[in-house]
């Protein structure tokens, strides 16, 4: 496989050159297409490093505050790739969160028990999250990536 440095995008080993720009292609060493292929949730390589290192304090924040983190990575850093995709991943998460307490409410005992038991499940995944982002990595959060919205 082959990639263009400058779009970030992917080719077959016959392309020679970029489709977007037309600049030359590298090959992506072999180590990376396995890890790739083994961890389909990983976008790291699909963000620039600059971005990434730029906007890492942002792409924190909807982990951190939940909705608040949310509006202001979105005004913070608009333009960040790298924060978008943890934006989504956050509110995916308080998404959840609020569902599973609105549930949770409506059945008495058992539900509280369940919400309760839930609540803190999405709080290990979003401190996952959070460790993810200081690693500058952007993986889809576990659990919650199998619910279809927010792609
Ligand atoms: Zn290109």
């Amino acid at each position: 496989m082959k990639f263009c440095p400058n779009c970030h995008l992917t080719y077959d080993d016959t392309a020679n050159v970029c489709g977007q720009c037309g600049g030359p292609l590298s090959v992506i060493p072999q180590q990376v297409q396995q890890q790739a292929a083994y961890d389909p949730t990983d976008h790291t390589a699909e963000f620039s490093p600059q971005d990434i290192s730029d906007n890492k304090v942002f792409a924190m924040l909807p982990y951190l505050m939940s909705f608040i983190g949310v509006i202001i990575a979105l005004l913070a850093a608009p333009a960040s790739p790298f924060t978008m995709f943890h934006v989504r991943q956050g509110l995916k998460l308080s998404v959840v969160s609020i569902l599973v307490t609105i549930i949770g409410t409506i059945i008495p005992i058992l539900g509280w028990i369940a919400a309760g038991i839930c609540v803190v499940i999405l709080l290990v995944v979003e401190i996952i999250c959070f460790f993810r982002v200081c690693k500058g990595q952007a993986k889809e959060a576990p659990i919650v990536k199998n619910f279809g919205f927010l792609k």
